[in-house]
């Protein structure tokens, strides 16, 4: 047995092992202060630190735990896998039927390569569409979050938001010499060297910016105007937003998608799909190259398909309800507080500006940002047991897991500490 231990004392030791104490910027505390909580253990909606206490888990890995913590069935999924070994270099029947499962649910998404992250499916994404084109420019949209590939960390959202980073040092000028950002909800001119133009359809790495009614379909019309193609990054609304996720929420159809978070149960499993002729410029068919030592992973598999034989389309309606509710109780306990504020939601997602109009572009989110009450409106949570991501650019992640209990605590704790902030 590990000697008990404390919040403090184990990011020290991770800050002297490991940069800022974390292996991922956006779990740090940086933009909001104080000391990371070291997570012991989860279960359904709820997580334990090291030193016993017990959050409200909203965080839920920025997406995939959209079942809570621990689900049995994920757990028995993967234990059973992991009897069987855990990665062979050779193909598996699990890699098939999650392909089966994606494909069937994602109109015009005919074939998928399956990854380990979203970065990696962005990347690839990209690949793809400028092999399929010939073309080098991409188009991607400020606030949006595509992973951190050289090419895509240009006007990034999440922690390059959160952390107030231009992009990335160590990313070449000539990496994105072909990335053009530009605003959200506005359809950009597209030219005829554009290989493609990839955007969140829900961004949900600036805060929750629903897209304008016609934005995507605008994009649509623009791309296959100039002949490029259309990417969906779904790592965050796939298979949470809707069965078939935003392309089908929306009724827009992008010649590739992007998929991670939810499709992997909680394990490093991420794709990257679209239209068959597209896909097949993939090695080993095609001239573009991709690969991945640990990519189908069989555990990975296992928990992706446990996860997503439990989301069908009652699990979609259950989960828009109760976020439905959720967002209700939040606008009326910011309301009642005084507290200027908006909570966006479309369909199961849900964020919160500190902003006296709706927001649609990073310029807004950034205001809501830049107000500063971010840093004590989540440590006020977190005193109450309730753990938001520790940055202002996140949004919140209720999953099914969460009963109207549980949110109704989530709604209490911000109305409190909505009082507070109000109160100066
Ligand atoms: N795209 C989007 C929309 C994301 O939200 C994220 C991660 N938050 C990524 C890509 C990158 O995924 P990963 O962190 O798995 O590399």
């Amino acid at each position: 047995m590990a000697e008990p231990t404390t919040n403090e004392a184990l990011y020290a030791r991770a800050c002297a092992v490991t940069p800022g104490g974390v292996n991922s910027p956006v779990r740090a505390f940086r933009s909001v202060g104080g000391t990371p909580y070291f997570v012991a253990r989860g279960e359904g909606p709820w997580v334990w630190d090291v030193e016993g206490r017990r959050y409200l888990d909203l965080v839920q890995s920025y997406g995939p735990a959209i079942h809570g913590h621990a689900h049995p069935r994920i757990v028995e999924a993967v234990q059973a896998a992991a009897g069987e070994g855990s990665t062979f270099g050779a193909p598996t029947e699990r890699e098939v039927l999650l392909a089966e499962e994606i494909t069937g649910r994602v109109h015009g998404c005919e074939q998928v390569r399956l990854v380990s992250s979203g970065t990696e499916a962005c990347m690839s994404a990209v690949r793809v569409a400028r092999g399929a084109t010939g073309r080098s420019r991409v188009v991607l949209f400020e606030g949006c979050y595509h992973g951190h590939s050289d090419g895509l960390l240009a006007g990034g959202g999440s922690g390059v938001a959160t952390l107030g980073l231009p992009a990335s040092a160590g990313v070449p000028a000539a990496a994105v010499a072909d990335t053009l950002v530009v605003p959200y909800n506005t359809v950009p001119e597209i030219g005829e060297d554009v290989a493609c133009v990839i955007v969140e359809p829900v961004a949900a790495n600036m805060g929750l910016v629903p897209p304008a009614p016609g934005f995507l379909q605008g994009l649509r019309d623009a791309c296959d105007a100039a002949g490029a193609l259309l990417i969906f990054d779904e790592v965050i609304t796939g298979f949470r937003l809707a069965r078939g996720g935003a392309s089908a929420f929306y009724g827009v159809t992008p010649d590739l998608w992007c998929f991670g978070k939810v499709i992997g149960g909680g394990l490093p499993l991420a794709a990257f799909g679209g239209r068959r002729d597209v896909m097949e410029q993939l090695a080993p068919l095609g001239p573009v190259y991709q690969a991945g030592t640990l990519s189908g992973n069989p555990l990975a598999t296992a928990a992706g398909l446990a996860s997503l034989a439990m989301l069908d389309d009652g699990a979609y309606e259950e989960l828009g309800a109760r976020v439905a509710r959720l967002a209700a109780g939040l606008a009326s306990a910011l309301a009642a507080a005084g507290l200027t504020a908006q909570v966006p939601v479309v369909g199961t997602l849900v964020g919160v500006f500190f902003a006296g109009e709706p927001v649609t572009d990073y310029a807004g989110a950034k205001a809501s940002a830049d107000t500063g009450l971010f840093p004590a409106f989540m440590h006020g949570l977190l005193q109450r047991g309730v753990a938001v991501a520790p940055g202002a650019y996140e949004i919140l992640f209720p999953g099914l897991a969460h009963g109207d209990a549980e949110l109704d605590l989530v709604v209490d704790a911000v109305g409190a500490v909505a009082k507070e902030l109000a109160a100066g």
